[in-house]
C-alpha cells in the first residue's frame, strides 16, 4: 500500500518532497500530526501522548507514507508510532544495555575492541526507532555532538595508535550537512594508523533523499569507506530507497546490513529470506541480524533466542552463502557481540568429526594426524618479538 503521489497528501511538490531538508523539517513529531497522517488505535493514542514525555518521536514523510494505514501491524508502523506497551519497563530492562557508557572515554568515543572504536557524533536521526538500543542518548537532543566533543574524540584516536577502524554512528551521522560531516571524515582520514572508516545510517531506508551525488561525491574521496544500514522488512525496498543505495554502492562503498530481530515485524523466516534476497539484489551484504536488546521499554519487541537460530537454520542451505548474516547477541554488561549459530558439528569420536547438513544428512569427516607446530610465519615471528620487547 504505498501511496503513488505522497507528495499530493502534503500539499507540496515532488521537488519540496524529494529535497532530504523538506523530509527532515516537516518529520511528525506529535500526535496532533500523525492523526491527520494515519487512523490511529487507541493504543497507539495513548502510547504517542504517554512514551513522547520520555522518548523523542520523529517521523520522516517518506516513512511515514509506506505506512499501512488500515494494517495496526504493519512492520513499518510498528517501527515508527510508539504502542502503549513502551510505556511498560520490564524487571529486565537496562538504560544502558550494552553497558557502552563504561566504555565511553568521552562524551563520543566508546572504545571496547582493541582496533576498532565507536565514534557518536550526533544523538539526531532521521526517525527514530521504537526499538532503537541506544535510546537513553539518542534523540534526547536531537542536535549534533559539540564541536568541542567530536575534537577530543578525534584527540582520542590520534593518541591511540592501535585503532585500525573507525565506526562514524550516533544517532545518524548523516543528518549532518555534507561539510560538517566532511570535516569530521576528513579528520579522521588524515590519522596515519586508521586504515578504514566505517559510517553507520538509516537513511537510506527512513530518509533516502539523503544519499544525494553530492554527498556520494565527497564520501568516495575517503576510500576505503563503508556504509552500514539498517533495512528490517522487504517493505522498505521501494525505488527511492534502492537508488539511496545504489549511488552509494556505485561510488564504490561496501554497503552492508544490519537487521534486528523484531517480534511481529520480522520473526518469520519468510520475511527474513525475501529480505536477504532484496539485500543481495541491492548488492548490500547482509551482515548482522542482531537478538534484541534489552533497552528499556521495548520487551514487546523481543522474541525468544530460538527464533534467530531457527531463522539462520532456514537460510543455510536454501540460499547463497554470500546472504546470511551473522546472527549475533550483544552481551548485556558490555560482553561485546556474540555469533550464535545452529549446530552443525554434532560430535567428535576415533579421529572424526560428525557433522549434519542443512537437511539433516549426517557426514563425517576423518581427521588427519596433525601436530601443531610453532608457527615460524612473518606474522608470528614480528608478534612473538614484540611481546618479548
Ligand atoms: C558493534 C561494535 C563495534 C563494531 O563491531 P564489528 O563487529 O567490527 O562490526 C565496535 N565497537 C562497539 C562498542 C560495538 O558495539
Amino acid at each position: 500500500m504505498v501511496l503513488l503521489r505522497p507528495w499530493k497528501e502534503w500539499g507540496v511538490t515532488r521537488k519540496e518532497w524529494n529535497s532530504w531538508k523538506w523530509q527532515i523539517e516537516n518529520r511528525i513529531t506529535s500526535l496532533e500530526k500523525l492523526e491527520q497522517h494515519v487512523n490511529l488505535t487507541e493504543n497507539e493514542k495513548i502510547g504517542v501522548s504517554e512514551v513522547l514525555k520520555k522518548f523523542r518521536m520523529a517521523i520522516t514523510p517518506y516513512y511515514a507514507s509506506l505506512i499501512d494505514p488500515y494494517d495496526e501491524n504493519c512492520p513499518i508502523r510498528l517501527q515508527a508510532i510508539p504502542r502503549k506497551e513502551e510505556t511498560l519497563i520490564s524487571k529486565f530492562d537496562l538504560k544502558d544495555p550494552l553497558g557502552e557508557v563504561r566504555d565511553s572515554k568521552n562524551e563520543c568515543i566508546v572504545h571496547r575492541y582493541p582496533d576498532r572504536v565507536l565514534f557518536l557524533v550526533t544523538d539526531k536521526c532521521g526517525m527514530y526507532c521504537r526499538h532503537c538500543t541506544r535510546r537513553r542518548m539518542v534523540g534526547q537532543t536531537d542536535a549534533h555532538k559539540s564541536e568541542k566533543a567530536i575534537k577530543e574524540g578525534i584527540k582520542y584516536i590520534k593518541r591511540n595508535e592501535k585503532i585500525k577502524d573507525v565506526l562514524i554512528s550516533g544517532g545518524d551521522p548523516f543528518v549532518m550537512e555534507n561539510d560538517e560531516l566532511e570535516e569530521i571524515i576528513e579528520d579522521v582520514y588524515k590519522i596515519p594508523h586508521v586504515e578504514i572508516i566505517r559510517v553507520g545510517t538509516r537513511t537510506p531506508v527512513t530518509l533516502p533523499q539523503r544519499i544525494t551525488r553530492k554527498l556520494t561525491r565527497m564520501l568516495r574521496k575517503y576510500h576505503p569507506l563503508y556504509v552500514n544500514t539498517h533495512f528490517n522488512h522487504p517493505k522498505e525496498f521501494t525505488p527511492d530507497s534502492e537508488r539511496a543505495v545504489k549511488r552509494l554502492v556505485d561510488a564504490g562503498i561496501p554497503v552492508g546490513n544490519q537487521t534486528v530481530l523484531l517480534r511481529r515485524v520480522n520473526d518469520c523466516k519468510n520475511v527474513m529470506r525475501e529480505l536477504v534476497y532484496k539485500l543481495i539484489k541491492n548488492r548490500i551484504r547482509p551482515y548482522y541480524i542482531y537478538q534484541c536488546d534489552l533497552s528499556e521499554g521495548i520487551e514487546h519487541f523481543r522474541t525468544k533466542v530460538d527464533v534467530g537460530i531457527e531463522i539462520i537454520e532456514s537460510l543455510r542451505g536454501h540460499i547463497s552463502g554470500l546472504a546470511i548474516p551473522t546472527y549475533v547477541i550483544d552481551a548485556p554488561g558490555g560482553g561485546g557481540k556474540i555469533p550464535i549459530t545452529p549446530n552443525y558439528l554434532l560430535t567428535k569420536k576415533d579421529g572424526k568429526v560428525i557433522i549434519r547438513n542443512y537437511k539433516w544428512e549426517i557426514a563425517e569427516y576423518p581427521e588427519p594426524n596433525y601436530e601443531k607446530l610453532k608457527c615460524n610465519c612473518e606474522f608470528c615471528r614480528k608478534e612473538n618479538a614484540e611481546e618479548e620487547n
